[in-house]
């Protein structure tokens, strides 16, 4: 957005301790504004002082197993902070285009394959569910209030920021620490399970498309192609020359009570309309994912 010249706001939430390392190259040229999704009225104002022309709802407790463990509070983030921001808009206004981050994670227990926008959901997490909750809230605000309200289903994209706890990013971490010794072994769970993955930057493109439309529709995005994890664990430990199968274990901490074990998308749709195509693949992805950090463990001495 910046690079478009945009004056970009970010909401945050106060914290005792910064966390501002994922934005530390441009916080200096965004604005903070506090807010939380929990709390309406910190939502109506910062809509009410910024005066917005496109709000992006990227918030969320985005973590499949932590819904498990907080099903409750994953709700009040992940589905009801959907209608928190779209009623603030309704109020103060109305005029902003909305793009709100649904997920493969509602396709869930697949119904069809691939999947497209008439796919039904089956979401088999609280997380799933909550991202359904906030995919037809967003609907309805659009049929209800002429809002120019979208949402995005977004297969899962990575990129070196990605949180540590995630499979990509836990696996290309690992890589790094075991080729530079300082790490012997990876833990992970189930390794068959199939994900449509791709390179985040390019999904950005993606959402800042679907806002650019003059007529408001929802979007599958994704590359098309599905992995194993065993796929992409091979994929990265090959970028440094090692073969994956000495260094992974399977510990069941790591499985989940229910599991999406196949999603892959169908992204014609962007394609025809959007003109929007994935351009990284997985082992590409792998490649920027593990070269970023075995760049950082050689920075840092832990
Ligand atoms: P998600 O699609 O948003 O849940 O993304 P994740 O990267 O967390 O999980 C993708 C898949 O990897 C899931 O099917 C997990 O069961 C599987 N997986 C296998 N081992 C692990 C692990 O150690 N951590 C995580 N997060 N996922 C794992």
């Amino acid at each position: 957005m910046l690079t478009k010249n945009y004056d970009v706001y970010g909401v945050n939430r106060r914290t005792s301790t910064s966390n501002y390392d994922r934005i530390k190259d441009i916080v200096d040229k965004i604005t903070l504004v506090q807010g939380d999704l929990l709390d309406q009225h910190s939502l109506t104002s910062a809509i009410h002082e910024i005066q917005p022309d496109e709000i992006y709802n990227l918030a969320a407790q985005s973590f499949v197993p932590t819904s498990w463990n907080q099903p409750v509070l994953t709700g009040e983030f992940t589905a009801l902070g959907v209608t928190r921001i779209l009623e603030a808009i309704r109020l103060v206004r109305p005029e902003a285009k909305f793009y709100q981050a649904s997920s493969s994670e509602m396709f869930g227990k697949a119904q069809k394959t691939p999947q497209d926008e008439k796919t039904p959901f089956y979401p088999r997490s609280p997380y799933g569910v909550a991202k359904v909750y906030g995919h037809w809230i967003t609907v309805n605000y659009r049929e209800s209030y002429n809002i120019f309200a979208v949402s995005g289903i977004l297969f899962n994209h990575e990129s070196p920021r990605r949180g540590l706890e995630f499979s990509t990013r836990k696996i290309c971490h690992a890589v790094a620490r075991i080729k530079l010794k300082k790490q012997k072994t990876l833990k992970l769970g189930n390794l068959k399970s199939k994900r449509d993955w791709g390179y985040a930057p390019e999904y950005v493109e993606a959402m800042w498309l679907m806002l650019q439309r003059s007529k408001p529709q929802d979007f599958v995005i994704g590359t098309g192609e599905t992995h194993s994890v065993e796929e992409f664990a091979e994929a990265a430990f090959a970028v440094v020359g090692l073969d994956w199968r000495k260094y992974i274990e399977i510990d069941k901490k790591f499985l989940r009570p229910a599991e999406v074990d196949y999603l892959v998308a169908d992204p014609s749709e962007a394609r025809r309309i959007l003109g929007w195509k994935h351009r990284t693949d997985y082992r590409k992805l792998a490649e920027i994912m593990v070269l970023a950090d075995l760049e950082r463990e050689r920075e840092s001495r832990g």
